[in-house]
């Protein structure tokens, strides 16, 4: 850092470039301004200097300087100064950090008024009612943003219920219907409330409340809330927010004036028209804090005709300029047209898919731009599922269909309640008035949201929007009762814990509890995820177990199964009978003889998959778990044999528990994790894969007999040392060959590992010279390469990512640098090796688009993940190899 760094750019010394150093909104107010958009003029003090603050305390030398550079050249453009007695000029003080992060951090408005300042304002405009009216916001802003830190006094509801009270003594409803005594009246009482609650008076000094409020900024990126936002959004903390200071427009000056947000398609269905609310005679906020209730924005249209018309031309130019659907804030002074900010819009992944396939049709981007416009993890969306309406069935109300999606659960009053209704393992609807920044932990936790006020740009639309929740705002049929804890609607209370459904797609609330249906892939989905298929070097599988699970995973576009685990087929309630008789069998014979039982069931069951996929490769995990998960706890054991005990029951049925016990107690391990279990359970215990083996030659044998393709790999788990597999393959050879020749027919089976012990992956040239392929199980790679459990690792990782100690929580995403370089490492030498090995990974990171990058990075042939993440996969290994990491506008 030195003396003369800059600190500090005029809005026409900046560009779109530079969003780093002035974060989004100072980079797209500097480019508006240079392609000639009225934007009011001002000037940003960069995030470096926001991290400059954070570590020292205070703002870097030479800062304060070029400030008042800048202010000067402002007021020299304007004609007006910065806290002068007659016709002053007023700034807005606006964070911005590089990501956009909606209502995270605040903003000041009509900053630089005084008692002085206010009579000036009130002589050069001669409209007292609008002069106190920002007067009084301005002071409630400051208040809020600036001093009130954990003191609720001083927060913006303290003073919202003065308001109220002098609303309601003039017997008006709405803030703007107030006089300008009654506006007047609202900033003396903010004054008196604030001085009594602060102790002084209120800062009247301009450049006190200019230096004041920066420093809030640059505070408010450490606040919770932001600082929540970012660990979900996978935001750095250390970017810091820059600050921008911009010249005030009014939009409450009149009725021929009036502030609105609009993009420039459907942010929900991304169909292409301008699409947005305003509100006249209103400031700032107004219309995203859901005080009043904008209009929508045809409504300007008819009003203002000509603006509307100048505004549309903004629109397209705009949207031509960076080729991207634009967020455009506006503000309407006296019939004039002011953009105060613009930004890629976030739309729900309906609309994503919707307007990258419009735009590349429009000729406006290419169709790898349109690939890289979707966020991979976004097309889950499209896969929510829909309700089922009955014939007949009527909504009993009807609000704003802001987030696409059906959701079906019980009903939440308020945040607390939905998250632990969602810890209890319910499905949540949460029902509020508006939602605001503080309820995104019990959003998230909902699988749906509907409030009875706000529009299509409040905050529950926007999260609506980024998160994929289905909702419904705006529903004025319903009246929330808080108080009862319960909604009213056409005379029923529907009281917290009731189950309803609503449909966000389009905005209609049910009672009833409906059922739902997942989503087909077309139409413009399946143009895109075409392309995307037509970019993408990696193979794409999914995880499946049974042949509904691989049905849905080849509708979704799988290519094949990477991982199909077997023990899942032992615990249906016909079978896990069964397997216990096998483990708890005295011989050989009393095993074999459950084993041949369960040998027919389990044949029948892959031929169902091996249908179900048509031809597909199928990977076929052996046994992997410890047998003491197929057996009741010891705990349970125990407790039943004491009552039979009790109850006298047969001296047979005692003896039988008393058997189990033992058995149960024989299997127990320290650690089964690290125990008797995947390939050293079945060189201990061979006769189960043995039928395994013999279950999926055999099914294999059938279709290859009726002239069905089929192509089953039969996957080895938990190999450390290349002796084990070599061992269990003779020994399933020999099974295979055996099945074949009973069968007589001829199966083109395969026998491959799963690579998840470290040693495996670092003897990988000898592992691979007897196997057919790997697949990666990144899910023990991770916990054995990181030495932790899963299972345990609740009381510690959550610390860990909260203290940064860990960027990301490697059983999400695959950890490049230790457990990527294993594997790196494993593929290098394994082809080394055998140079045509097909190497796939089956750990749930296979649905991860990060992981999928690096899969494709280092040469895996597919990925493999659950069926309804495989669109989600394909995108990813598309962009990966579009050389993208998506979207630069988070
Ligand atoms: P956010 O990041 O929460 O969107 P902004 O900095 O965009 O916050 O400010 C919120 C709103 O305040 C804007 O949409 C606009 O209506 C109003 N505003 C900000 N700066 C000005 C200004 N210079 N003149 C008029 N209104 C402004
Ligand atoms: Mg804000
Ligand atoms: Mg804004």
């Amino acid at each position: 850092m030195s003396q003369d760094e800059k600190w500090v750019y005029l809005f026409r010394e900046g560009n779109a470039t530079m969003r780093d150093l002035l974060g989004g909104k100072g980079a797209n107010l500097a480019e508006m301004t240079n392609i000639g958009l009225p934007v009011p003029p001002g000037f940003t003090i960069t995030t470096e200097a926001c991290n400059v603050y954070s570590a020292t305390g205070q703002l870097p030398d030479g800062l304060w300087e070029q400030l008042l550079a800048a202010l000067k050249d402002i007021e020299q453009n304007m004609g007006q100064r910065f806290g002068e007695r007659t016709n002053p000029l007023l700034f807005s003080v606006r964070s911005g950090a590089k990501f956009s992060m909606p209502g995270m951090m605040d903003t000041i408005l009509n900053l630089g008024l005084n008692e002085e300042t206010l009579q000036g304002v009130i002589a050069a405009t001669n409209n007292p009612r609008f002069a106190y009216d920002s007067y009084r916001r301005f002071i409630m802003m400051f208040s809020d943003v600036v001093l009130a830190e954990g003191r609720a006094e001083l927060e913006k509801e303290a003073f919202e219920e003065i308001l109220e009270e002098v609303k309601h003594k003039h017997g008006v409803e709405i803030d703007s219907d107030l006089s300008a005594e009654g506006m007047k009246e609202v900033a003396d009482g903010f004054l008196a409330h604030f001085h009594q609650h602060y102790g002084e008076h209120f800062p009247s000094d301009p450049m006190d409340q200019l230096r004041l409020s920066i420093l809030a900024v640059f505070r408010s990126w450490n606040n919770p809330r932001a600082t929540i936002y970012r660990n979900k959004e996978r935001i750095a903390h250390d970017l810091g927010t820059a600050v921008n200071v911009q010249s005030m427009v009014f939009g409450n000056m009149g009725d021929d004036c009036g502030t609105g947000v609009a993009f420039t398609r459907d942010p929900a269905t991304g169909e292409k028209h301008v699409f947005g609310e305003f509100l006249r005679n209103a400031q700032g906020e107004d219309v995203v804090a859901g005080v009043r209730t904008p209009q929508s924005i045809d409504q300007l249209a008819q009003e203002f005709p000509a603006i509307y018309q100048q505004f549309e031309e903004v629109c397209s130019r705009l949207e031509g300029h960076y080729r991207e659907m634009q967020d455009i804030e506006f503000t309407i002074q006296n019939q004039r047209l002011f953009i105060l900010q613009c930004r890629s819009g976030k739309r729900t992944g309906q609309a994503a898919v919707k307007v990258a396939v419009d735009m590349v049709g429009e000729g406006l981007i290419t169709r790898n731009e349109g690939i890289n416009r979707v966020p991979p993890s976004q097309l889950e969306q499209l896969l929510h599922p829909r309700l089922v309406k009955p014939a007949g069935l009527r909504p009993i109300a009807t609000g704003l269909n802001a987030g696409p999606g059906g959701a079906v659960g019980h009903v939440a009053m308020d945040s607390a309640a939905a998250i632990r209704m969602q810890q209890e393992g319910k499905q949540v609807i949460l029902v509020r008035k508006i939602t605001n920044p503080d309820d995104l932990g019990g959003m998230l936790a909902a699988k749906g949201v509907l409030t009875s006020e706000g529009g299509r740009t409040s905050h529950a639309a926007l999260v609506a929007r980024q998160y994929g929740i289905p909702t419904i705002c705006g529903c004025k049929d319903i009246r929330v009762d808080d108080a009862n804890r319960q909604f009213l609607v056409a005379g029923t209370a529907v009281k917290e814990g009731d189950v309803i459904s609503i449909d966000g797609t389009t905005g209609e609330v049910y009672l009833e509890e409906l059922k739902t249906e997942p989503v087909a892939v077309t139409g413009d989905f399946a143009k895109f995820m075409e392309w995307a298929d037509a970019a993408r070097k990696l193979g794409v599988r999914a995880n499946a177990d049974t042949p509904e699970q691989a049905a849905e995973a080849v509708r979704l576009g799988a290519e094949g199964i990477g991982l199909c685990r077997t023990e899942h087929m032992f615990l249906g309630s016909d079978r896990v009978e069964l397997v216990r008789d096998m483990i708890l069998a005295e011989d050989e014979t009393a095993r074999q003889a459950a084993l041949d039982r369960l040998l027919p069931m389990q044949r029948e069951d892959f031929v169902g998959i091996f249908r179900a996929m048509d031809g597909r490769p199928v990977t076929v995990r052996l046994i992997d778990p410890p047998l003491h998960e197929f057996l009741p706890h010891a705990e349970h054991v125990r407790d039943e044999l004491r009552r039979l005990q009790v109850e006298h029951s047969s001296p047979e049925s005692v003896q039988a528990q008393i058997k189990l016990l033992a058995k149960v107690e024989e299997l127990h391990e320290e650690n089964p994790m690290l125990g008797l279990r995947g390939c050293r359970l079945s060189i201990v215990m061979p006769g189960i894969v043995n039928m395994q083996v013999a279950a999926i030659i055999g099914a294999a044998s059938e279709l290859a007999k009726a002239g069905e393709e089929v192509h089953p790999e039969i996957m080895i788990p938990l190999v450390g040392h290349v002796n084990e597999l070599t061992f269990l393959k003779g020994q399933l050879e020999d099974v295979a060959q055996k099945t074949m020749e009973a069968e007589g027919a001829q199966v083109d089976y395969q026998f491959g590992t799963m690579i998840e012990i470290p040693r495996a992956a670092l003897t990988a040239a000898e592992i691979a010279a007897q196997a057919s392929f790997f697949s990666f199980g990144t899910n023990d790679l991770t916990q054995m390469t990181y030495g932790i459990s899963r299972d345990d690792a609740g009381s510690f990782l959550p610390i860990y990512i909260e203290k940064g100690i860990f960027k990301q929580d490697p059983t999400e995403s695959i950890d490049r640098t230790g457990v990527g370089r294993l594997m790196k490492i494993c593929v290098d030498d394994a082809r080394a090796v055998s140079p045509n090995l097909k190497v796939g990974i089956c750990g749930e990171h296979g649905g991860d688009p990060a992981s999928v990058q690096f899969c494709h990075e280092i040469g895996l042939n597919y990925v493999s993940c659950s069926p309804l993440r495989v669109p989600v996969a394909r995108l990813a290994a598309a962009q990966a190899a579009l050389g993208s990491t998506g979207p630069a506008d988070k």
